[in-house]
């Protein structure tokens, strides 16, 4: 393949603009803010099993408060029965049954009432709890705000940058011709992000090996246009006045 010295040579100002938009590709993916982000998330989902179970909790104490004051309705209504029953009965033997049933009800109010203080308790620790889990996940949330906040302007950063270096390469790449693009691109693929590399005093920029023997004598030999590759690493090989060959 045949190109000109100077053509050969925008094959390298293409190739440090697509090292560069490499570097960027792999700096949007992987920004400072991405590791603490995802410890943060890991830590809300932590969170929102704890607070379902204080949910869980929290709601087994309110059905069991609301049977006990179903259970204190039920006693206090049997009192006031067998209070009326014993406002208006004569006999010893009624009065004698009604007075004995009204201590064991009161007995049993007593420990419905010392039980639902208990719960009620129970239910305001609870509520406590979760209070303290929603304060955490508020924490959490405005963390994470802050930090993917961060993260946006460093990445739109990344991205202008981005942007224009692909706007100079549709420049420099337009000046390159078609065939010798194309044998760039091929190489590139194959050589790692690398198609094209630089010979520098007598070195491949892109392998580092240092041209000897028969390698520097065809590379002496070839004329400036000829297109040549390394015999090492295969990438395109350019020439400049700093080759020294
Ligand atoms: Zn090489």
């Amino acid at each position: 393949m045949k190109a000109t010295p100077a053509e050969q040579q925008e094959l390298l100002r293409l190739q440090s603009l697509d090292t560069r938009l490499q570097q960027l590709a792999h700096r949007l993916g992987s920004l400072p803010q991405a590791a603490p982000l995802a410890e943060l998330a890991a830590r809300d989902t932590s969170v929102r099993g704890t607070r379902a179970e204080a949910v869980g909790g929290l709601e087994d104490a309110r059905t069991e408060l609301a049977r006990l004051e179903s259970d204190v309705a039920i006693v206090e209504a049997r009192i006031a029965r067998d209070g009326d029953r014993l406002q208006h009965t004569s006999s010893m033997k009624d009065v004698a049954g009604l007075e004995s049933e009204l201590v064991s009800l009161k007995k049993r109010l007593s420990d419905l009432e010392d039980q639902e203080l208990a719960v009620m308790e129970r239910l305001e620790s609870a509520e406590g709890v979760l209070a303290g889990i929603d304060e955490e996940r508020a924490s959490i949330a405005a963390d994470t705000a802050k930090l993917e906040a961060e993260r946006d302007a460093a990445a739109a950063g990344f991205a202008s940058e981005r942007d224009a270096a692909e706007r100079d390469r549709v420049v420099v790449a337009g000046g390159v011709p078609a065939d010798l693009l194309g044998l760039y691109e091929q190489r590139r693929t194959r050589g790692a992000g690398v198609g094209a590399a630089h010979l520098q005093h007598r070195t491949c920029q892109g392998c580092n090996m240092t041209l000897t023997g028969s390698g520097l004598e065809s590379v002496r030999r070839a004329t400036p246009d000829d297109v040549l590759l390394c015999p090492e690493c295969d990438r395109i090989l350019v020439r400049t006045d700093e080759s020294g060959i």
